[in-house]
């Protein structure tokens, strides 16, 4: 079996979203729709789709249109169809005779229900056409959401099954839990109860949404929109479909029903037009004022909007769980009643809806972002813990069995839904250093791992010294959190800024800097392989490994300008010395700088490897990977394949022509500031970044070494970090986690 080609039928949020990641994955694809406008038109939302779900915009050329009366015949030759079609088993059934008459034999035909049993959407084919019938169920949006199930029955081809996973993993890069057909299957079957607790919790015990938001969110390890700027960006209105069609198919037994029920504030919401962010608004929305944008928040009792506040929990960044349902006040309180009910739940699946909990625990970490899943959550509390503390709650079966044999902990292996020997696996058996705050360090076969732990993975003092620990021998540099390093923690370095204390930013840039000259050149290899964000210092990582292993998925770049400061971390100096080695730069010397002051001056990021590379962010030595389970076990075998010949690079040296390009860069300057595209404050920075890339004072007779321009950029941060507007910048950017614009 082989998978060439493929048909879409559905060009709504789902089915672009999966005909994009097959054309990310390079598989033609035709998406067919009822009217070949339809398509036409997802088509080119999936070429303007922010994020972008095209790891490359030239890749929807693999995508061909059409509609169900003309083009149908394109299913005959089709290796897969995907039906993405509204959620109307009427409609799916017609559709699905269709395909059953036309397909090729062999070919695998699936839905992408998220609510309807697969015994229901296959009760009219034949037992023949069964064996080859699945639901695959992706999550929205398709691209950036690990998690794909797969629900099929006894009278599947099993080996098709295992095949289809086996594919998905391979070429689409999801993380593939095979599931039984139940309601919701496993994600949403536990994330939907989760966020109804979560609303009907708050309600019940009068948390403003705000509150709700700021504990179920990332003090439990859950992304930030907590769960009403989840519902919110779901969709109120599709959310309710959802929650008929569980009370639909779960029996009366299920807790299900006492969180689901119909409450009156969503149903007045939806009946005007307040259907979430695609919306006039939801529980949050947008107001003007003045000419000013205000988010508001939805008072839960009297129905009105009022602005939001910042709720502060007075929490470190560190999740603990036990700290926060041990909390003595109403968040302490809430997360509690939260959590021990979704832990109670989960488990209640065990082993009728999963034998495994260990899959829902990874659906909820593919399929919702969350850091770890239910059994984690009991795992860390302790069950001893978790049973005592509260006598009034109801055990069930899982739990009982564990408290009563006197197991406290019980977390066996981890993501077992893959055979892949990923991070999440070795942690269980490496060797760990644990005496940093910043960043763990592992010892697996014959080399080190460092994995950043800190919030986002913004980078610090320690971070830079578990680095510098580790390159003793070969050295991964991986995480199993979403963001690779969003870059230097600057908390860290506006806490010195606030006490005027500049030597001490001096000597964290230095060491930063020292650092990543020792990955580049010391003896042994150092592999970066990063996914999600690797912006500023956390690509200057990057930009000093000897290869990078980047997932698809990554958002990479120098955006220090925005802020009003310069990457100095070694990120300028390597930047410029991958310019000079152009046919462009050998020809006119002045070309690499004034191409990495337009790359620098301007942020510019790109969203993918493939995007990178013209910037030079990535080279042809690095991999680009779309299975980010995949990213060790590559670097792994790199290591194993380049270890023998390894050597050290060469120290590059920089002959750079001082003033003569200086000018030519102030002058660019000039034009964007008359052009009032910059004010005084860019200017500013654009000449400290003009002065480092020129060389400083120097002339083409003069050779810089590496050494020189890192004095250079690190003169150039101090004297940026000591303006008042710089220090707004990073103020407002920390407050809002948007750049400040003017
Ligand atoms: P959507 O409303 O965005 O798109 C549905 C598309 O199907 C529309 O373009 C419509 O014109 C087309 N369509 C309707 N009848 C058709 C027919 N007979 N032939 C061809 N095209 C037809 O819906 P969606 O959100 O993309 O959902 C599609 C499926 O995916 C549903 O089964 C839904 O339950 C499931 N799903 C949705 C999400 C989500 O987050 N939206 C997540 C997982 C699964």
């Amino acid at each position: 079996m082989n998978i060439k080609k493929v048909v879409v039928i559905g060009s709504g949020t789902m089915g672009s979203g999966i005909a994009a990641q097959l054309c990310n994955a390079n598989i033609p694809v035709t998406l067919l729709d009822l009217k070949t406008e339809i398509s036409e038109k997802a088509k080119k939302k999936i070429i303007e789709s922010k994020p972008p779900l095209l790891i490359d915009k030239s890749k929807i050329d693999y995508i061909k249109t059409g509609n169900i009366d003309e083009d149908f015949n394109t299913v005959s030759d089709a290796d897969w169809v995907v039906e993405a079609v509204v959620e109307r088993i009427d409609i799916k059934h017609v559709l699905y005779a269709k395909i059953l008459k036309m397909r090729k034999k062999e070919s695998i035909v699936s839905s992408n229900t998220s609510t309807i049993p697969l015994k229901i959407l296959s009760e009219k084919m034949s037992k023949e056409d069964k064996k080859d019938f699945c639901i695959t169920h992706f999550f929205n949006p398709v691209r950036y959401m690990g998690l794909l199930e797969i629900v099929s029955e006894n009278k599947n081809d099993k080996k098709k099954i295992n095949f289809l996973k086996n594919f998905c993993e391979e070429n689409l890069g999801k993380g593939v839990i095979l599931c039984k057909d139940t309601p919701g299957f496993l994600g949403n079957r536990v994330g939907v109860y989760a966020m109804q607790v979560a609303m009907t919790e708050a309600i019940k015990m009068k948390l403003s949404i705000e509150e709700a938001d700021a504990v179920f969110g990332r003090p439990m390890g859950i992304p930030k929109t907590g769960v009403f700027g989840l519902y919110d960006l779901i969709g109120i209105d599709l959310m309710a479909d959802v929650l008929r069609s569980f009370l639909k198919e779960l029996p009366k037994s299920d807790v299900f029903h006492e969180v689901a029920q119909e409450i009156p504030l969503v149903k007045n919401l939806i009946e005007t037009g307040y259907t979430g962010r695609k919306g006039k608004g939801g529980f949050y929305r947008m107001n003007k004022k003045d000419g000013k944008k205000i988010l508001e928040a939805i008072n839960l009792v009297t129905k009105n909007y009022s602005p939001s506040k910042k709720i502060d929990l007075n929490n470190d960044d560190k999740i603990n769980i036990i700290d926060l349902v041990s909390r003595n006040d109403k968040f302490g309180k809430y997360a509690w009643s939260v959590i021990s009910k979704i832990i109670l739940y989960a488990s209640s699946l065990i082993p009728n809806v999963t034998k495994d909990y260990n899959n829902i625990d990874e659906a909820m970490r593919l399929g919702f972002n969350w850091k770890r899943g239910p059994f984690e959550m009991l795992e860390e509390l302790g069950v001893k813990f978790f049973v005592e503390k509260d006598s009034k709650l109801k055990i069930n079966e899982f739990i009982k069995k564990l408290y009563d044999k006197k197991i406290n902990s019980f977390y066996g292996k981890r993501q077992i839904y893959t055979n892949l020997e990923t991070l999440g696996k070795i942690k269980q058996s490496a060797k760990i250093y644990k005496d940093n705050k910043s960043a763990l360090t592992y010892e697996h076969k014959n080399y080190k791992i460092v994995e950043f732990i800190t919030k986002a993975n913004t980078l610090d003092y320690d971070s830079m010294n578990a680095l510098k620990n580790a390159s003793d021998k070969n050295m991964i540099i991986i995480n199993e959190g979403m963001q690779f390093s969003a870059g230097v923690n600057l908390n860290y370095v506006m806490d010195f800024a606030k006490e005027k204390n500049w030597r001490a930013i001096e000597k964290f840039i230095h060491h930063f800097q020292m650092t990543c000259k020792q990955l580049k050149y010391c003896n042994n290899i150092v592999i970066s392989a990063p996914s999600g964000l690797a912006l500023g210092g956390g690509f200057e990582v990057l930009v000093q490994s000897d290869y990078v292993v980047s997932h698809t998925n990554i958002v990479t770049g120098l955006v220090e300008t925005i802020v009003g400061l310069i990457p100095a971390g070694g990120g300028t100096t390597n930047m410029l010395s991958r310019w000079m080695q152009t046919q462009e730069a050998k020809k006119d010397p002045d070309f690499a700088p004034q191409k990495v002051f337009d790359i620098i001056g301007y942020g510019k990021t790109a969203s993918s490897p493939t995007e990178a590379m013209p910037f030079k962010f990535l080279l042809d030595k690095d991999k680009s990977i779309m299975n980010r389970n995949k990213l060790l076990s590559v670097s792994q075998d790199l290591i194993n394949e380049k270890k023998a010949v390894y050597k050290p690079p060469k120290q590059a040296t920089f002959k750079l022509s001082g003033g003569q390009v200086r000018d030519k860069m102030f002058q660019t300057l000039e034009k964007l500031y008359k052009e009032k595209k910059i004010l005084e404050h860019g200017m500013e920075v654009g000449k400290k970044l003009a002065f480092v890339l020129s060389g400083g004072n120097t002339n083409f007779n003069k050779e810089l070494s590496e050494d020189d321009m890192y004095a250079l950029e690190l003169q150039a941060f101090v004297q940026l970090i000591q303006m008042e507007k710089t220090q707004a910048r990073i103020k407002h950017t920390l407050l809002t986690g948007k750049p400040l614009i003017n």
